[in-house]
């Protein structure tokens, strides 16, 4: 949540670093959201996979923001070139 914040708080700030804070904060939470709506998928089974339960809509939806608005392979390449590139 505070990278989430962090990065907003750059953004709105003109920080030149805004760019590298929004790249970290994205891979970061929806990786974090993807595992954990994957884990509690695990947790209850085969119903965590039907669509008879909310669950599986959720590790969907979460999913996808590992794709959207640039990969998180293209979070990490946009972090490596704004670190290596100092
Ligand atoms: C439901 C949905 C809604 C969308 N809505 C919009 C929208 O409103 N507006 C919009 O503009 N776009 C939208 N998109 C498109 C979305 O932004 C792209 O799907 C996303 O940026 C990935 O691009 P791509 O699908 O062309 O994958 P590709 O670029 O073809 O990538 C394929 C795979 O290769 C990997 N890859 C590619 N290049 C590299 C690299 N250099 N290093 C390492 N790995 C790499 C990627 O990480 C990915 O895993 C939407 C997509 C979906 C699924």
């Amino acid at each position: 949540r505070l990278m989430v914040r962090r990065a907003a708080f750059a953004l709105d700030a003109g920080d030149p670093d805004a760019t590298l804070y929004c790249a970290m904060a994205k891979r970061f939470a929806t990786d974090g959201g993807f595992d954990i709506a994957n884990q509690a998928l695990q947790l209850h089974g085969g119903y965590g996979y039907l669509r008879d339960y909310p669950l599986e809509r959720i590790v969907r939806d979460l999913r996808v923001h590992q794709i959207l608005e640039g990969t998180n392979e293209i979070m990490r390449v946009i972090i490596s070139r704004e670190i290596l590139g100092r």
